[in-house]
C-alpha cells in the first residue's frame, strides 16, 4: 500500500491509473479509523479497482475553540486498518501542502449548510465543501463514499457534486454502531466508559421515536418531546437540537406524512455527538 504526502504526487499517480482505465473509489476521512470508516473502504473495494483513502484533519471545518488540536490522530494504526479493509493508497497531505498561502476561494452550499449542525457551526460546511472539492479535483474518483452518520454532510456533498457538474458519484453508507447502539465516531475517544453508556441514549431515543411514528404518531412535537424525555434521563446531557426534517432539503416537518429524517446533536459532558435515523 502506498502512502502519498502531496497533492502533486497524488495527481500524478492518479493520472497513471486513469491511463490504465482503473476505476477509482475514494473514502475521505479525518483518520483515527474505526469500523464505520472501514465499512466504507470495504464497500469501495467491492466496486472499484483502486481504493484511495484520505486521512486529513481539515482545519477549515473547525471553528476557533473547537477540538482541531486535540482531534485524535494515529497514522500508524490507520495505515494497518485501512490496508486490512482493502485500501490501496492513503493520501495523507500536510495542511501546508493542501492550503497554500492565503487561499481566496471557498465553496459554499447555501440553505442545506445553514440548518441543523450549520446553526451552531456556521462555517463548518463551507470548510467541508471546500476540502471535498479540493480532494475530488486532486483524486478525480469515480465514486466517493460517505457515511449516513454525517447525513447533512453527505447530502451537501451530493448537492455540490450535482450543482458543479463534478464527474463522480456519491454513495452514502449505513451507520455502523457499537454494541450498545452508540454510532461509531473518532470523537467517542473523548468519552469514558460511563459516558459511553450514557451516549447510547441517543440511538435509544431515535429507535423509540421510530416506534412511535410506526404506531401512528404524526405530530412532530410529540415525537420530539418523547426524544427529549429519553435523552434527559441521562445526567450530563445537553441537547443542542432535535430535528424532524424532510430527508432531501432538510426542511422542518410539523406533520409526519412522508419519509422523515430525525437528527440529533447532543453533548455528553463536553463531547458533542450526532446521530440520526430515517423513518
Ligand atoms: P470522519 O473521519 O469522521 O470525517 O468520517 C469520514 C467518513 O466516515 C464520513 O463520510 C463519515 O460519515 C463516515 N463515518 C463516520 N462514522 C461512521 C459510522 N459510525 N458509520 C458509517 N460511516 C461513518
Amino acid at each position: 500500500m502506498k502512502i502519498i504526502k502531496t497533492p502533486k504526487e497524488m495527481t500524478s499517480l492518479v493520472r497513471g491509473l486513469r491511463k490504465k482505465n482503473k476505476k477509482i473509489g475514494f473514502v475521505p476521512t479525518m483518520g483515527y479509523l474505526h469500523q464505520g470508516h472501514l465499512s466504507l473502504i470495504r464497500e469501495a473495494k467491492k466496486n472499484n479497482d483502486i481504493v484511495i483513502v484520505s486521512i486529513f484533519v481539515n482545519p477549515t471545518q473547525f471553528a476557533l475553540g473547537e477540538d482541531y488540536n486535540k482531534y485524535p490522530r494515529d497514522l500508524k494504526a490507520d495505515v494497518k486498518k485501512a490496508k486490512s479493509a482493502g485500501c490501496d493508497i492513503i493520501f495523507n497531505p500536510s495542511v501546508r501542502s493542501m492550503y497554500l498561502k492565503n487561499p481566496l476561494t471557498y465553496v459554499g452550499v447555501s440553505g442545506l449548510s445553514e440548518v441543523m449542525c450549520g446553526s451552531s457551526r456556521p462555517n463548518h460546511f463551507k470548510g467541508v465543501a471546500t476540502i471535498c472539492t479540493k480532494l475530488f479535483n486532486i483524486i478525480a474518483p469515480d465514486i466517493a463514499y460517505f457515511g449516513q452518520k454525517d447525513y447533512q454532510q453527505a447530502i451537501i456533498i451530493r448537492q455540490l457534486v450535482s450543482d458543479l457538474n463534478m464527474n463522480l458519484r456519491i454513495k452514502i453508507m449505513p451507520i455502523v454502531r457499537e454494541k450498545n447502539g452508540l454510532a461509531m465516531s473518532s470523537r467517542n475517544k473523548y468519552l469514558n466508559s460511563k459516558q459511553r453508556e450514557s451516549a447510547s441514549t441517543l440511538y435509544r431515543s431515535l429507535k423509540h421515536a421510530k416506534a412511535l411514528i410506526r404506531s401512528g404518531e404524526k405530530n412532530s412535537s410529540n415525537v420530539k418531546r418523547a426524544i427529549k424525555k429519553t435523552l434527559l434521563k441521562e445526567k450530563y446531557t445537553l441537547i443542542e437540537y432535535i430535528k424532524i426534517v424532510s430527508p432531501d432539503l432538510l426542511i422542518d416537518k410539523k406533520k409526519i406524512d412522508s419519509k422523515v429524517l430525525i437528527a440529533l446533536a447532543v453533548k455528553i459532558n463536553k463531547t458533542r455527538l450526532i446521530d440520526n435515523i430515517l423513518v
